[in-house]
């Protein structure tokens, strides 16, 4: 393993609460780890522990089974070889792009610096541009630069922090692409923070969802979308509603009654004896619910938004019950139509039917993003759609 969080506290001084809390993960040696959350949630302050500019007020962070920082002990910033990008890429205007990648192999002899150099500019597919200056740049080579001097004294971790928020939404989808695979022909060992998932599947082996401090899961991005450990992260990746749901065996098949039916023939999902009565809330994802003009099952159209190839519709049933669905965007129905759904749905996600506020999109309560939803208190009535 090469760098090992185990059960990290970050506490900053005056804070009520700490900014981050019994974090453990694990990142192999050539992985590239991201950290996604919302704004708040704690990402940047781990990344700057990592780098060394924050001190831990519990647990561990080892680099190579070597402990770096624990609490009382801050191994200083420049002895950990960890290379840093910020969103602001940072460079020097006044120097040209080879003196700015170069700006960190000052030990090295000229030739060698350079040969490292014209490697590094070449492997970010820049080759030639060395004489360039920062403001002849588009913002994607300023970034690409950024990387490069990065990674020109070969750190053994390298740290990016939102490195792509500055750029325009079409560059930071290729760039994250293009990222990942010059990072992959470095062989760096990466850790990037984000808030936006595209990116955060298009570059990481292994992603963490954060949430107010906390690591709710650690995963490569289909167990994230397929199998997610909390209702945060089931919230947080995709789109989809939680709905009341009971899982019934029969003759040793289970099923699973929905409001938008009855799911059979499913590949996972729990045992009924798992929930009291069978009784559980499923994730239905809008990729779940099929548009089919001939299902028996109706829904209402109550809001759509256009995504290109689809739309993503929210429909409610005539139970009350919402759901969303992407539906391909020759399709075009009116707000207020009806239209056939059923469910298609493998992989059977279930939570602890928790809270009786129905639309959880439009539940106003704070705990709607918690991990446990605490809404067992009678008095709060499902939140109406108006
Ligand atoms: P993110 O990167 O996910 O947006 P941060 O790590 O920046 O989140 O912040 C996590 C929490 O720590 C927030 O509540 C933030 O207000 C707080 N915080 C961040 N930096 C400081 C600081 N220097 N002093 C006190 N609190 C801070």
């Amino acid at each position: 393993m090469f760098l090992e969080l185990r059960q990290l506290d970050i506490h900053y001084p005056g804070s009520p609460t700490p900014a981050v809390h019994g974090v453990s993960l694990n990142l192999r040696a050539g992985d590239i780890g991201v950290l996604i959350g919302p704004s708040g949630c704690g990402k940047t302050t781990l990344l700057r522990a990592v780098a060394g500019l924050e001190p831990v007020s519990g647990g561990k962070i080892l680099l190579s089974s070597r402990v770096v920082s624990e609490a009382g002990h801050t191994e200083p910033a420049e002895s950990r070889r960890i290379g840093m990008v910020f969103q602001d890429y940072a460079l020097f205007p006044h120097m040209d792009v080879g003196r700015n990648v170069g700006f960190g192999l000052n030990h090295l002899p000229k030739a060698e610096r350079q040969q490292r150099v014209a490697e590094v500019l070449e492997l970010v597919g820049l080759g030639g541009a060395d004489k360039r200056y920062p403001h002849e740049l588009s913002g994607g080579q300023q970034q690409r630069v950024a990387l490069a001097r990065a990674l020109a004294p070969k750190p053994d971790l390298l740290l990016l922090d939102e490195p792509f928020s500055n750029l325009d939404i079409d560059l930071r989808e290729r760039l994250a692409h293009e990222v990942r695979n010059i990072l992959k022909a470095a062989k760096a060992t990466a850790l990037l923070v984000t808030h936006d998932q595209l990116e955060a599947f298009a570059i990481g082996d292994v992603i963490g969802v954060m949430n107010e401090g906390q690591l709710h899961q650690w995963d490569d991005a289909y167990s994230l979308y397929h199998r997610p450990a909390t209702r945060f992260v089931a919230d947080f990746i995709g789109h989809g509603v939680f709905t009341p749901a009971t899982l019934r065996e029969v003759n040793g098949q289970i099923m699973v009654d929905t409001p938008v039916g009855t799911l059979s023939d499913v590949a996972e999902c729990p045992l009924p004896c798992a929930f009291e009565g069978g009784q559980c809330d499923v994730l239905l994802r809008a990729d779940d619910i099929v548009h089919d003009d001939h299902a028996p099952v109706k829904a209402e159209i109550i809001r759509k938004a256009f995504r290109g190839s689809e739309f993503l519709y929210t429909l409610r049933l005539a139970s009350g019950e919402l759901l969303m669905a992407h539906v391909p965007s020759h399709h075009d129905h009116k707000l207020g139509e009806w239209i056939g759904i059923r469910a298609e749905v493998d992989h059977v996600v279930t939570f602890n039917r928790a809270c009786p506020v129905q639309n959880r999109e439009l539940c106003q309560m704070p705990c709607s993003k918690a991990q446990a939803c605490e809404h067992t208190d009678p008095q709060y009535q499902p939140v109406k759609f108006v």
